[in-house]
């Protein structure tokens, strides 16, 4: 389903990915951790293409998005994103935000937008919330209908990146419940987190990115009962 070979990325001097290689089957959820500046965030832009890389490849349900010919159109519809902090139009509705996607890009009618938009806000638990306004929310509230935005596009890949660190503590389980329940539905995941009791539940496989390089990568046990790496240790043992 995703297929990365050998990317490379660099801002001027700054070499931010090294020959990462990867490969993530479908259904299978993916956490990634490392420390600050190591690159992951720059991994996940490039799967969505908000970031090219210098080189290498990579392909996204068979859409090679290195490939600049590609109509990236079509491979986004079919990857979600759920950012930091939500993204979300303030000014519209809660049921407003997550119509709006799927009905500007023609893939569902208002009618069909309005009812999916309903059952997945039932979904994250705020089907009271359908007519409240964005601003009205509070954080773990708007990273659940961020997510509900993301799944209205009905996509085969979500990529999270951090969706828990902007929000207060007491609303970071209710988030995390809901990856959890996409996760048992079998919803392809790549997760960058700090939440390693997350990681080690909810997580096929463990991937830790050091200096722009994946340094380990393997089941939540191993990377968190028996790591090899010494830079991995060394994380774990401060996060930890
Ligand atoms: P964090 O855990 O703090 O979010 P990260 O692992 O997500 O870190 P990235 O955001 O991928 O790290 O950044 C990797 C490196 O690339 C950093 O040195 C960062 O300063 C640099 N970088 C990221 N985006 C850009 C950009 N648009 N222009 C220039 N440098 C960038
Ligand atoms: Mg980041």
């Amino acid at each position: 389903k995703v297929h990365v070979e050998k990317v490379n990325k660099s801002y001027g001097s700054n070499h931010v990915l090294r020959d990462i290689s990867l490969d993530i089957k479908n259904g299978e959820v993916v956490v990634m951790i490392g420390p600050s500046g190591s690159g992951k965030s720059t991994f996940l832009r490039m799967l969505n293409q908000l970031e090219t890389p210098d080189s290498g490849t990579i392909v996204v349900d068979g859409f090679d998005i290195s490939n600049s010919e590609t109509d990236i159109n079509k491979v986004r519809e079919n990857i979600g994103m759920v950012f930091q902090n939500f993204n979300l139009f303030n000014n519209y509705s809660v049921l407003e935000n997550i119509m709006l996607a799927p009905v500007e890009l023609g893939k569902l009618n208002k009618t069909e937008a309005e009812k999916l938009g309903r059952e997945l806000l039932d979904t994250v638990g705020l089907a009271d919330k359908a007519d409240a306004n964005v601003k009205s929310l509070s954080g773990g509230q708007k990273q659940r209908v961020a997510i509900a935005r993301s799944l209205a596009m009905q996509p085969d890949i979500l990529l999270f990146d951090e969706p828990t660190s902007a929000l207060d503590p007491e609303m970071v389980g209710d988030v995390l419940d809901v990856m959890k329940d996409l996760a048992k539905q079998g919803i392809t995941m790549i997760v960058v987190t700090h939440e390693m009791g997350f990681a080690k539940q909810v997580a096929d496989r463990v991937v830790f990115f050091e200096s722009g390089k994946i340094q380990e990568s393997g089941a939540p046990d191993q990377i968190f009962s028996a790591p090899k790496n010494d830079r991995l240790r060394e994380f774990l043992g401060k996060v930890m």
